[in-house]
């Protein structure tokens, strides 16, 4: 049994059963067994019953939403988002079981078709910074495509997933079928990249434990897909609307805290309105509303714990170049207010570490050549913005930053019916929109001889 706190005021929530490696191992056949009916299932009922789940969701949407707020500090707004993206991710692949088509290619004596194989047990391994969405992600695709899913959350935020778990039950989905194991990464999620049962992994968190799993996974030569770590880059160009692009750039980073693997959390700034952009963005910080998140009003939560508070306050050191902060609560919890930093190099540790808190830094550049050098100077590619009134400069801007998921004028979040992923080090492969199945089949071709008896 352990422990999981409110991080708004470090109040005990709940306490949870970790599952052993045994009971992992465990779980993992009987998902092994499970999948040999699942996949029967006829793509009718298959979609029915993720459309029964999406409505189960729904109906309990209030709960899912505060045992968020209660659990990882999320405000009361985003965590119904949160929810609301479970159910609407399941209704987008409840679409997937009737459409999962094959082909048809032309050959000699006979016929050759494809057709799409799910693979078997998917294990779906969770960070804490956004437990429900990241879960649906995965499962919900994964089942859609006719696999089972095993699914480890975060030790620290286990409750909406295990919620989850109990709803597709509810809703009809067989034993089995989506089985969540709370426990710790090095036992349950240690077991997924292990276990030859388990057919896939699907990660999101750090680019250091994707990395170890990835390099655990070739020993089976077991497919991952792989959401890793980001340091985005915000450019605004001189000619850009900048009092938009201050006005909507805290939200940006500020969301959830900064704990969000698409902040953007490196803000390039052409160097001829860099000090005006400054004098813009220091009340939109300012204005950020940092409270109880259970409050409709509140815009940016605590962070998740002590200890990761720990992490991002040793960004920032005496030599830190703070140009303004925001507020924060007093008292208990985890709390850390919205901090600016300028100007900042694109060498400095602060401008390469993905920090995952409510710090953002701001980098001066020249032109355009040089923003898009800049934002590239990173291990990391997973999202971006790019403010301009120029649409030549947006497209040509858009095609040089090396990143996976990019916007123009806004800073669009994942929407689930388009692909999200990363390059370089934020990732491998890509999630949601039309193309997620392919990370859950195999392509299987089957030629039929025409030849022979008559
Ligand atoms: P981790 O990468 O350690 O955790 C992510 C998930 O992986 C958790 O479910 C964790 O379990 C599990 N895990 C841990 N070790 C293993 C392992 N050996 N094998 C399989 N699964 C494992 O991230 P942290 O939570 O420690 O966060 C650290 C940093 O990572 C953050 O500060 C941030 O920079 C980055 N991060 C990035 C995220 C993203 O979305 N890109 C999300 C979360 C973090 P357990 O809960 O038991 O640790």
């Amino acid at each position: 049994m352990y422990s999981v706190l409110n991080p708004a005021d470090e109040q005990l929530v709940a306490t949870v059963e970790a599952t052993t490696a045994d009971e992992a191992a465990a779980a993992v056949r009987r998902s092994r067994v499970a999948f040999e009916s699942w996949r029967d299932v006829s793509p009718g009922d298959r979609a029915m019953l993720l459309r029964r789940f999406a409505e189960a969701v729904d109906g309990d949407l209030e709960n899912l939403a505060a045992t968020e707020v209660r659990n990882s500090g999320h405000t009361i707004g985003n965590a119904r988002g949160e929810a609301a993206n479970v159910r609407d991710v399941l209704h987008y692949y409840a679409g997937a079981p009737e459409r999962l088509l094959g082909r048809q290619i032309p050959v000699a004596g006979g016929i050759d078709i494809t057709v799409r194989e799910p693979l078997g047990v998917v294990g779906v391994i969770v960070p804490w910074n956004f437990p429900m969405p990241i879960a649906g992600w995965g499962f919900a695709p994964a089942l859609a495509a006719g696999n089972t899913v095993v699914l480890k959350p975060a030790e620290l935020t286990p409750l909406t997933a295990m919620r989850l778990g109990e709803l597709a039950l509810e809703a009809g989905l067989p034993p089995d079928v989506l089985q969540v194991l709370p426990g710790k990464g090095s036992v349950v999620g240690q077991l997924f990249v292990d276990d030859p049962v388990v057919a896939k992994v699907v990660f999101t968190g750090s680019t250091e434990v994707g990395k170890a799993v990835m390099a655990g996974c070739s020993a089976h030569v077991k497919p991952v897909t792989l959401e890793l770590g980001g340091k985005s880059a915000n450019i605004v160009f001189a000619d850009a609307d900048l009092e938009r692009a201050a006005a909507t750039a805290p939200y940006a980073v500020f969301d959830n805290a900064g704990q969000d693997c698409c902040a953007r959390s490196r803000i390039l700034v052409q160097r001829s309105v860099f000090d005006r952009f400054l004098e813009l963005l220091e009340p939109a910080v300012q204005g950020v509303r940092v409270e109880d998140p259970s409050l409709e009003t509140a815009e940016m939560g605590p962070l998740i714990s002590a200890a990761h508070r720990e992490s991002v306050s040793s960004y920032l050191s005496d030599e830190a170049p703070v140009a303004f902060r925001g507020s924060a609560p007093e008292g208990p919890g985890f709390w850390f207010p919205p901090t600016v930093l300028a100007p900042v190099r694109p060498v400095d540790r602060v401008a390469v570490e993905e920090i995952f808190g409510p710090v953002v830094v701001v980098i001066p550049f020249e032109d355009e050549a040089e923003a898009v050098r800049v934002a590239n100077a990173s291990v990391y590619g997973l999202s971006g913005s790019i403010w301009t009134e120029s649409l030549g400069r947006a497209l040509r801007v858009a095609r040089g930053v090396e990143s996976g998921n990019l916007s123009v004028n806004s800073h669009s979040s994942v929407r689930y019916w388009t692909p999200f992923g990363g390059f370089k080090q934020s990732g491998l492969g890509r999630e949601l929109g039309p193309d997620a199945l392919d990370a859950f089949t195999e392509v299987k071709n089957i030629f039929v001889s025409s030849e022979g008896a008559t």
